[in-house]
């Protein structure tokens, strides 16, 4: 009987290679009553020796891979693990109770979890909190005698399956070995999913059944373009997709032909045509592919790689690094949007019901203005490097809108009454709310430019969670709801004469872009490897036809409606 199946195609490509399987383990384990308390006192140290010896290796590897800085976390497990009055707590616990190492290590390493998350407003003991959950599992699985799977250890070529892939783990993947990414959940707009684009790594997602059907070891076909999985595959199938794979490669190799040309459409039209990205790291995919602009820094990844909220220097550093290798050309910073699934180790925000709706990006930024402020003056200052934009995500009010307006202004003041100098920056907002959206004539007034963000604005708008494979046929961007949502965002702003972008994940889809086109959409910012194959599209593509596109897509019925007249007007 066949393993194969279907999941959602999330990144482009074809990888072949042997299943790695990214599993948490099993840790469970019963207490016992000891009785000779020498033998089981030198189980945990033992135990804590290997787990250090681990992390050495890891953290050289990630010194290699990922550089000193982001390596510097696994230095702080370093420490937790020879700290002496850890190791004499865990000594003293089996001495007294008589309980087994075990047991010993998950007591005292509770104990010193609770009492350091316990400090809310310190943001340094909830990072060494974190730390202490990593090592007590490094622990136990030693003391255990279970394989704790670690990417970063990862040295041949290899699919990676995993139940779920968080962004941290998926920025710390190294694209020399994982050549492709299979998960049970997760859908086509998770950040995990637009990071393995922006990494070129095909991808398959919220398959449901990849870490149950998969063992480790055996070869494994993750299709990306179409979302097909093939396990253990005959060899008339494995040279089927060996093809496949080749073919993808060389049509990536004609779309680089255009990496210098205009993005401009068969009667002559411009557009702008940007890269979306994470972290000055994704630079070089940006000049490679050609972008003509950054239409989406995601500041929070900054926040989320370090292990402590970055300063303002060193926030300063990435932002000028990134308008610095533009050279002139916009980049469009969004400031932080932590919260939802992106979360940060050392700052534990406060459990929610629903994260996706609640105390996350601005709403934070405006609560917390310190954090805000610091971001803002490390912005402005780099401003004068470049051609720098700023925006605020998650804005749903005019107010919120007036209030981060008033942040700027005040902490700009102040540079300049201090002599710093700054370029001219233009302030937007995202468009990915609906009542802003919907409100967009309003705001249309009194910012410098939109970006519609529909990864979130689908997902409201729907009510359906981005990341929740269950709910994934509710990704409708061509749903004449959104369309109608997304024209009249692109009416309002041109009415002001303001600048429109869209950053979502729907500017760089060849379904959506010619009806965008039509609508009259300014700037198309999306994965770095997305770019040259847009502007291919767009060369074949006459605007007065996509005009007339755009104007039955906004009124047909139904998203499949809008993808036949797509097709019969691009064909
Ligand atoms: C969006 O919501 O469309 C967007 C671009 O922001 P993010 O994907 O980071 O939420
Ligand atoms: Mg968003």
């Amino acid at each position: 009987m066949s393993n194969n199946f279907k999941g959602i195609a999330a990144s482009n490509g074809v990888a072949i290679a042997k299943a790695y399987l990214l599993v948490d383990p099993d840790l469970s384990f019963t207490k016992t009553t000891i009785t000779d308390v020498t033998a089981e006192q030198a189980r945990v140290d033992d135990a804590s020796k290997a787990a250090s010896a681990d992390v050495k290796i890891i953290k050289s590897r990630a010194e290699k891979n990922l550089g000193a800085d982001e390596a510097q976390v696994f230095e702080a497990h370093l420490m937790v693990l020879s700290d002496p009055e850890m190791s004499g707590a865990f000594n003293q616990k089996i001495a007294d109770d008589k309980v087994n190492a075990e047991q010993a290590v998950k007591e005292v390493t509770d104990m010193y979890i609770g009492m350091f998350e316990a400090m809310t407003d310190n943001a340094y003991m909830q990072e060494r909190a974190a730390d202490i959950r990593d090592v007590t599992k490094r622990i136990l699985s030693h003391l255990l005698n279970v394989a704790l799977p670690n990417p970063a250890l990862i040295d041949e070529e290899v699919v990676l399956v995993s139940k779920d892939l968080t962004p941290s783990d998926t920025s710390q993947l190294d694209r020399q070995f994982v050549k492709g990414i299979l998960t049970d959940l997760g859908g086509r707009t998770a950040h995990a999913s637009i990071m393995a684009r922006t990494l070129e790594i095909p991808a398959v997602v919220g398959s449901e059944v990849a870490t149950q059907t998969i063992t480790a070891g055996v070869t494994v076909i993750v299709d990306g373009l179409t979302g097909d999985v093939i396990v253990d595959p005959d060899a008339e199938t494995l040279a089927t997709y060996q093809q496949k794979a080749a073919d993808y490669l060389a049509q990536r190799a004609e779309w680089a032909l255009l990496k210098d040309q205009q993005s401009v459409s068969a009667d002559g039209k411009n557009f702008v045509l940007g890269a979306n990205i994470g972290s000055p790291k994704d630079m070089d995919a940006v000049l490679e592919n050609g972008s003509e602009g950054v239409g989406l820094y995601r500041t929070e990844f900054l926040y989320m790689e370090s292990d402590h909220l970055p300063t303002e220097d060193e926030q300063f550093e990435a932002y000028k690094a990134v308008v610095e290798k533009m050279a002139g050309k916009p980049v469009t910073v969004r400031t932080m949007d932590i919260g939802g699934d992106k979360n940060l180790s050392y700052w534990k925000l406060p459990e929610e019901e629903n994260p996706f709706l609640g105390y996350r990006a601005i709403r934070i930024s405006l609560d917390q203005t310190e954090i805000f402020r610091t971001q803002l003056r490390a912005l402005l200052r780099a401003s004068a490097y470049g051609n720098l934009w700023i925006m605020f995500p998650m804005i749903a009010t005019l107010g919120e809108f007036r209030a981060a307006k008033k942040v700027y202004l005040e902490e700009r003041a102040k540079l300049e009454e201090a002599g710093v100098s700054m370029g001219e920056i233009k302030l937007g907002i995202m468009i990915e709310i609906p009542a802003a959206a919907v409100l967009a004539d309003k705001f249309a007034k009194e910012v410098d430019f939109f970006s519609i963000g529909t990864n979130d604005l689908i997902g409201y708008t729907m009510a359906a969670d981005r990341g929740n494979d269950k709910v994934a046929y509710l990704y409708q961007p061509y749903n004449p709801s959104i369309l109608r949502l997304i024209n009249n965002v692109i009416a309002a702003a041109h009415n002001e004469g303001k600048f429109v972008a869209m950053c979502g994940e729907m500017a760089g889809d060849p379904i959506a872009v010619p009806v965008l086109m039509g609508m009259g959409l300014d700037e198309f910012s999306m994965s770095a490897p997305s770019v040259l194959q847009t502007r291919s599209l767009m060369k074949k593509l006459d605007t007065v036809d996509m005009k007339s596109l755009a104007e039955k897509a906004l009124d047909a019925e139904t998203n499949e409606e809008v993808i036949a007249l797509v097709e019969a007007a691009t064909k």
